[in-house]
């Protein structure tokens, strides 16, 4: 468990990391969003950052999530909490994917998009996605493949419950910061292409509390931030 003041000391520190990346890379600071990752942590912690004025949230297993979410929002209603699901996604689990969050970070197949489209409940916004990359040309890693990113982005582009905001990526863990940076400078340059092609795209979605200011440098506009923000996680969940 943390101390209120570890928290805001912590939470604090993030906030300055983006501030001096934006500043070192000549970017504006409110160019980079936090998403505060959330997972394996309680509803009290999360409500204990809400509290501190953040208001984006990223969960990666629905089963802790969805219990979480409804606590959240029983205790406190008012809060408009922005909730980012950002882990694998199974098909038969899209569903309540697509009605309680505003965005899903993880899509990396046509067929989740369209299921996530088919199941989004009319009257709600359409859902904001990123298209996941797997820049590391790692079997092991989650992603399509960036050959495929462009026609995958053009068709998920098409789907009117969803609104295709741009690329997500997660590096291969590695000790040397200058091989994310070149991963993060992949993604990046694939942003662009499709930008180039016509796709209304603004959210590039990597970076996270070991290499945020890497991916800050390399053009990030989002920075998914969980351990550096609340602790170490207790359990071996990634
Ligand atoms: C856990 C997780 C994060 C946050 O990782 P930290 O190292 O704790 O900042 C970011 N993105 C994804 C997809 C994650 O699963």
């Amino acid at each position: 468990m943390n101390g209120q003041f570890e928290l805001r000391e912590r939470y604090a520190a993030v906030l300055r990391q983006i501030n001096d990346a934006c500043a070192l890379a000549n970017r504006s600071p409110d160019s980079v969003r936090l998403l505060a990752v959330s997972k394996t942590f309680s509803a009290a912690e999360v409500l204990a950052l809400a509290q501190l004025g953040q208001r984006a949230f990223g969960e990666n297993y629905l089963q802790e999530a969805l219990p979480k979410m409804a606590s959240i929002h029983a205790e406190r209603p008012d809060l408009p909490l922005e909730w980012h699901f950002i882990g694998p996604i199974q098909s038969n689990k899209t569903r309540p994917i697509a009605e309680s969050f505003a965005w899903v970070h993880s899509v990396e197949r046509l067929k989740i998009a369209e299921r996530l489209n088919d199941q989004r409940p009319a009257g709600m916004p359409a859902l904001n996605v990123c298209l996941q990359v797997n820049v590391s040309a790692e079997a092991s890693k989650s992603g399509c493949a960036p050959e495929e990113a462009a026609n995958l982005a053009g068709a998920i582009a098409m789907l009117p419950n969803l609104r295709l905001r741009g690329l997500m990526t997660i590096p291969e863990a590695a000790a040397d910061p200058s091989l994310h940076s070149r991963r993060f400078a992949v993604l990046r340059r694939l942003f662009e292409e499709l930008r180039a092609r016509g796709l209304a795209l603004d959210t590039l979605s990597m970076g996270m509390s070991s290499d945020l200011q890497t991916a800050i440098a390399e053009g990030s506009t989002m920075v998914r931030v969980g351990s550096a923000i609340f602790g170490t996680r207790a359990t071996k969940l990634a």
